[in-house]
């Protein structure tokens, strides 16, 4: 195991695998956002208990989203998913962070293929095809922590605590 300082500050922008700090790298793609559903995937995500670390809304330049998905550059969809990302309609790219943060983030987004997803899962309730399926969410930690990298800066990231109503001032 290499002990690079790369290494070890992309261990800390994904958290700790497997404890309340392991991150997750969820994106609302275009589809998500032309059909207003930012705000119902979102709840899923606090619903569930887990915490925003860092939101923003931007259209892809073509090398982010190459880069992003160059696992299926040999795909024969890759160019029109490349072309979609971004499109101009933006997208709603998160880090969400806590427990089992990346196998429940795939458990509440569903399957791929929305035929496939679990009817309790955002796919499965609202989407009906492969190519608009409305939201991304790493797979694993490697790619959280690619992803993450990615996507945003380290100072881009929050910490702070939850459950914690805010005092009034007066
Ligand atoms: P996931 O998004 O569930 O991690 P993949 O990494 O396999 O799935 O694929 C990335 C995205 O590529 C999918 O979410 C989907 O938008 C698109 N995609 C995958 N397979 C197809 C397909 N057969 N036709 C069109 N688009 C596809």
């Amino acid at each position: 195991v290499s002990k690079s300082p790369i290494l070890l500050e992309s261990k800390t922008i994904a958290g700790e695998k497997g404890t309340a700090t392991e991150r997750s790298f969820v994106m609302i793609k275009p589809d998500g956002v032309s059909r207003q559903l930012v705000g119902k995937i979102i709840s899923r995500f606090e619903e569930r208990g887990y915490k925003l670390v860092a939101i923003k809304s931007l259209t892809p330049s073509p090398a982010l989203a190459k880069e992003h998905y160059s696992d299926l550059s040999a795909r024969p969809f890759y160019g029109g998913l490349v072309k979609y990302i971004t499109s101009g309609t933006p997208v709603v790219a998160m880090v969400w962070e806590g427990k089992d943060v990346i196998k429940q983030g795939r458990r509440i987004v569903g399957a791929t293929n929305p035929l496939d997803a679990h009817p309790g899962s955002i796919r499965g309730q609202y989407s009906v095809s492969v190519g608009r399926n409305l939201i991304h969410a790493s797979d694993a930690f490697d790619s959280a922590t690619k992803e993450i990298g990615l996507w945003f800066a380290p100072e881009e990231l929050s910490e702070y605590e939850v459950g914690q109503i805010s005092k009034p001032v007066m």
